[in-house]
């Protein structure tokens, strides 16, 4: 059965019945799809449809049809005899054609509609992959942030451990000069402070190298560090100045404070005897007020003059010197 009316319409038409076996189609059809021209058409329009295409029309297409009488702008794509598939919009009406239940299919090519549909998809993945990507960046980059923290702890351990080192002198295991300076920074936070200088030299030690040995010497140096250390307060700071040289930095301590903690020193290390040796200190004394500037040096230089003074008096005394007048004890 042919419905003329159709051939001349402009678009390709397909007419079903409603067990879905072809009734009709128009030549626009046949153009559509490459069908040789006045080639017969298949028994079911199932075959006209990619097998994609042919399970929606059983699942969607189909029951909605029967239920609504119409389906508008369904998505389908036919199957060409070259085997390429054609994308088309379709709307399906039922109607009554010479009292027969018809169904029209129209169809309208969409390529561009499958073309933007594919470019669609391709910039999805390409969006999916870049996300990717750029999540696989995020974990290497928490990777070396932690790596680059990790080797930071390494460092700043290493940085305490040097700085320990280089502020430590290794006989005595006392601070050095460069320790004396952290305790003079540390002294400059009590601004208008007084504070007191004690510089402790061991007399004739060149002695007790000579006639012990210089071992017994450093064993010596080593004890008299311990006495000092003793004689001196939590607050005091004590570092080995030189080879036979200390000094004790007395923070918030006045000439007469001084004085006290030098007679303790001369005490200790009397009844001590460092490394078995009864041996004796000079101790030379400077009390200033730490002035904005927070330079030491002037009382260094004081405490300094002060031993040699002691020295020159005889040895084993403490001579004070600074602000205060001269005291000897
Ligand atoms: P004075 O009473 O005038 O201070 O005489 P002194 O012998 O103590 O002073 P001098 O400056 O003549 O000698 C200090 C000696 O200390 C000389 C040096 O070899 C020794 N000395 C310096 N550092 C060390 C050390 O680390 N270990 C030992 N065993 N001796 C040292
Ligand atoms: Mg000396
Ligand atoms: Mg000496």
């Amino acid at each position: 059965m042919t419905f003329d009316i159709f051939s001349e319409l402009p678009c390709a038409v397909l007419v079903t019945d409603e067990h879905e076996r072809v009734v009709s189609a128009n030549p626009n059809l046949n153009a559509l799809i490459c069908n040789a021209q006045n080639a017969l058409f298949p028994e079911f329009m199932d075959s006209l449809l990619t097998r994609a295409s042919s399970i929606f029309c059983q699942t969607h297409v189909w029951p909605l049809l029967r239920r609504n009488g119409e389906v508008h702008e369904v998505f389908l794509h036919l199957h060409r005899p070259n085997g390429s598939p054609l994308p088309v919009m379709t709307n399906i009406k039922k109607t009554l054609m010479k009292d027969q239940v018809v169904y029209i299919w129209l169809f309208f090519l969409a390529l561009e509609r499958s073309r933007f549909e594919s470019e669609l998809l391709e910039a999805r993945k390409r969006s999916e992959q870049l996300t990717s990507q750029l999540q696989d960046a995020h974990e290497r980059l928490r990777e070396l942030n932690a790596q680059l923290e990790a080797r930071m702890v390494v460092t700043e351990d290493a940085n305490r451990s040097l700085t320990i080192l280089t502020n430590t002198d290794s006989l005595t295991g006392l601070g050095n000069r460069r320790a004396l300076e952290s305790a003079v920074a540390k002294l400059g936070q009590e601004s208008d402070a007084t504070f007191s200088i004690l510089m402790v030299d061991i007399d004739h030690f060149k002695t007790v190298n000579d006639t012990y040995s210089h071992d017994r010497g450093d064993d010596v140096l080593r004890d008299v560090g311990q006495c000092l250390q003793a004689a001196a307060r939590q607050s005091d700071t004590l570092v080995r100045y030189g080879g036979e040289e200390f000094a004790l930095i007395l923070p918030n301590s006045d000439a007469e404070q001084s004085l006290r903690v030098a007679q303790r020193v001369h005490e200790i290390i009397a009844t001590a005897r460092p490394g078995g040796i009864a041996l004796t200190v000079s101790i030379g004394a400077a009390t200033a007020k730490l002035d904005k500037s927070h330079d030491i040096q002037p009382t260094l230089k004081q405490a300094d003059e002060a031993v040699y003074a002691a020295k020159h008096q005889g040895r084993n005394r403490t001579v004070h010197r600074g602000s205060w007048n001269s005291t000897s004890l």
